[in-house]
């Protein structure tokens, strides 16, 4: 079936957080060591994220109890090695220094994402930027990548991919409810919650807005389980957009659904 819609994650995807996040993972160590009352966590810190780069499938991002993302890229990292290194902070003081330090984040595009972004536009899809970031953040780094046909580009930041949908607030949503409530995937310890219901509805409603289906739709993201995971199991067509850090689960998932896994540029093969 021929790509009417696009659904392209952000950072990471687009951007090399490797280079973006020094800046916000200074601060966000720095913050931690004052909240402590410690010169610096350097040590501790080392100590931890060897621990969680270790044993990846028993650390990462855990919302309402459930752990939702891997840590694959230097935010996902900072979020598990965080409260290891000050398991006396709670969540909200460890979440307000994540938010207060991520200003620190800089901008740094992979080399091929303008000449992709303008294969996409040029392509006559519709392009829709959805990422977890600010809006107004990722709007002023689109401007500064200044691609041809930047006017067409919908961006629909905030998405929250993270968050599990509770059971009821989706009920009677016959596609949302074809997605099963986990998946396990061969070598990785811990279930994929698949029902991320406010990425659910960013999709849904760009469905509607455009009318074209999951099936028209290809989603490139660098995280499976926040990014690909819910779109491959509601049909879409997927690209794994790799780092150093991906893990061989998250290949797997994509593999699963006839997804694709490759430099950005690969995913025009798509189209
Ligand atoms: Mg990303």
């Amino acid at each position: 079936m021929t790509i009417r819609t696009v659904v392209l994650d952000f950072d990471g995807t687009c951007t090399d957080v490797e280079i973006e996040a020094q800046g916000f993972l200074r601060g966000y160590k720095a913050g931690l060591a004052s909240l402590l009352g410690v010169p610096d966590v350097d040590d501790a810190w080392s100590t931890w994220e060897r621990k969680v780069l270790a044993a990846p499938s028993d650390h990462g991002m855990v919302i309402g109890g459930r752990m939702v993302a891997p840590p694959v890229d230097l935010y996902l990292l900072a979020t598990a090695v965080g409260p290891l290194v000050a398991p006396q902070l709670d969540d909200a003081e460890t979440e307000r220094l994540f938010k207060e330090n991520y200003r620190f984040t800089e901008t740094a595009f992979k080399e091929e994402t303008k000449e992709v972004v303008e294969a996409l536009t040029a392509a006559g899809v519709g392009l829709h930027v959805v990422t977890n970031s600010d809006s107004g953040t990722v709007s002023a780094k689109l401007d500064r990548l200044a691609p041809a046909g930047r006017d067409g580009i919908r961006l629909h930041g905030n998405a929250r991919k993270f968050i599990v949908a509770d059971p009821d607030r989706h009920a009677g949503h016959a596609r949302f409810l074809s997605v099963p409530e986990t998946v396990s995937i061969d070598g990785w310890q811990r279930p994929v919650y698949a029902r991320r219901g406010l990425y659910f509805d960013a999709l849904q409603s760009i469905w509607e807005e455009t009318d074209t289906a999951p099936a028209e739709t290809l989603v490139i993201g660098d995280v499976y389980e926040l990014d690909l995971a819910l779109p491959a199991l509601l049909g879409c067509k997927t690209h794994l957009v790799p780092s150093p850090r991906t893990l061989d689960y998250e290949r797997a998932g994509v593999a699963a659904h006839g997804g694709t896994c490759g430099p950005l540029r690969e995913a025009l093969g798509h189209l």
